[in-house]
């Protein structure tokens, strides 16, 4: 049974200002690396994704293909606490203008964007690591081991994903596993890595890291790789 429970910014009259919180979700049960498989580090052609440019500096720390056993799905939009209330930002934009978002910022980068209409760029080569997911949670060493992916959403749990996009999402997952060896169960959220609360908004303990949110429908995703 999953325990859920509304969360609303303060003074909210209308459903739509809430949002479905999961209960915190264990550290999953990773799967045995499978046999190496000679991973390559560059994607199918069918995928369309803009990528910067190959001197471009791209920042991070070199790793093998063998050090990569996760993938981790994220949302750009994420609670925040916004005098006493949850917040969440529009998160407006194309995949494009979220890397680019991102290639501005010292501290957070990602390897993929995907946005709403199934568009897909890439902020940083597969084999260097990104700083997507804090070291604070339940698991540690995520990024060195693992690639990240944003999607476009506020990650509310009221914004529902569009079919293109996870479609798009599919297409780039099932390419990723099948070149890194990896089963279904290493495509993960971020949600599931790191459950830590912000000790209080507006009088409640805030659930710092949702994303992508109760909408995201992992096993669907999941069953793209195993389908392969
Ligand atoms: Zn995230």
């Amino acid at each position: 049974m999953v325990f859920v429970r509304l969360l609303c910014g303060a003074g909210a009259l209308t459903l739509s200002a809430c949002m479905v919180v999961p209960a915190p979700v264990p550290a999953p049960d990773l799967p045995a690396r499978p046999p190496e498989t000679g991973a390559k580090p560059e994607l199918a052609a069918s995928l369309v994704i803009d990528r910067p440019p190959q001197d471009f500096p791209h920042g991070g720390d070199a790793r093998s293909a063998e050090e990569i056993d996760l993938i981790v799905v994220h949302s750009i939009g994420g609670p925040t606490c916004r005098d006493g209330a949850v917040f969440f930002t529009p998160a407006n934009g194309s995949a494009v203008f979220w890397r680019d978002w991102f290639l501005g910022e010292g501290g957070k980068s990602i390897h993929y964007v995907i946005g709403r209409e199934g568009d897909i760029a890439q902020q940083r080569p597969e084999l260097l690591t990104a700083g997507h997911v804090s070291f604070g949670g339940i698991m540690t060493m995520v990024n060195r081991r693992s690639i990240g992916i944003e999607l476009v959403n506020r990650g509310d749990g009221i914004e529902a994903f569009p079919e293109v996009q996870i479609t798009a999402l599919k297409a780039l997952v099932a390419e990723v596993a099948a070149r890194y060896g990896l089963p279904p169960e290493a495509l993960v959220t971020h949600a599931a890595l790191d459950d830590r609360m912000q000790p209080d908004c507006g009088g409640e303990p805030l659930r710092r890291n949702l994303d992508p949110g109760p909408l995201f429908p992992l096993e669907d995703v999941r069953a793209a790789i195993s389908a392969q």
